[in-house]
């Protein structure tokens, strides 16, 4: 198949010719054919008539289910969950993962008739192409230690981390990543804060890495952390950017209850 083409495409290019194939073998018998697809995608797309990606070959495969229907042929196009030793399923599967480790350089089939243009992979490389430019220019442009820290990497979708926390919590976490608000080294921009020193020690700046690792006030609970996650060196990229860590800050975040506005003005 042709490389500008996604998964998506050629499973609806594949009913369709699963269709007609059918059709050859009609006889005055057949009043029912049945076609399996394990990808629901496709499937959707088929009983929608909008003109979003493969209009044209959803709108032939529409037409040419009207016209058995005409014959009294109902067709039946039915979802079938993949990889469950279903035999015509796992040898077409077999047959394409071949085909793909083929690498072919010329068109195997020649699908352009039904598929001219795939919006799904114009699509895809477009959002390739625009977050390529959008780290690039996230790389060249200026930016102070504390972001650099983090190794931020441009994604369209933050992570399904599958943490669930409160609001407040969720908001302090953010506030923490961001730093900004309820802690004093963003305040201090503030006309009605004049020092951005944490009261533990009224030297120490009270930024985000202060209060996540060094802050002497919650000792106890750093190393509850560190024994939650069994190391005994604590960062700011790790504590704020991945999983178990991120669901420690929220625990500490949640029994300290820092980082609020009745936390700052107490
Ligand atoms: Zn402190």
């Amino acid at each position: 198949m042709n490389t500008t083409l996604e998964a998506y495409d050629i499973e609806l290019f594949a009913i369709l010719k699963s269709l007609q194939q059918a059709k050859q073998n009609i006889n005055s018998f057949i009043k029912n054919i049945w076609i399996f697809s394990d990808n629901q995608a496709a499937i959707h797309r088929i009983c929608k008539n909008s003109k979003s990606s493969d209009q044209k070959i959803s709108y032939k495969i529409q037409l040419k289910a009207e016209a058995l229907f005409s014959q009294n042929i109902q067709l039946h196009i039915c979802w079938v969950s993949d990889h469950v030793n279903i035999y015509d399923n796992e040898q077409a599967d077999k047959a394409a993962k071949i085909a793909a480790a083929a690498n072919y350089n010329y068109d195997v089939i020649n699908c352009s008739n039904e598929i001219g243009i795939s919006l799904t992979y114009l699509k895809r490389k477009t959002k390739e192409s625009l977050l390529k430019s959008w780290q690039n220019h996230y790389n060249a442009v200026k930016k102070d230690a504390y972001y650099q820290n983090l190794h931020t990497q441009s994604a369209w979708k933050s992570l399904n981390l599958q943490l669930k926390a409160t609001r407040i919590v969720w908001f302090s976490y953010i506030q923490l990543k961001l730093e900004h608000d309820y802690f004093k080294s963003y305040l201090k921009k503030l006309s009605d804060y004049d020092s951005d020193k944490c009261d533990c020690n009224n030297s120490s700046i009270q930024s985000s890495a202060h209060l996540l690792l060094s802050c002497s006030k919650y000792a106890a609970q750093y190393s509850k952390i560190k024994d939650k996650l069994k190391t005994s060196n604590l960062s700011l990229k790790l504590l704020l950017t991945t999983r178990d860590e991120i669901q420690a800050v929220f625990d500490f975040l949640k029994e300290s209850e820092i980082v609020r506005r009745n936390w700052i003005s107490n």
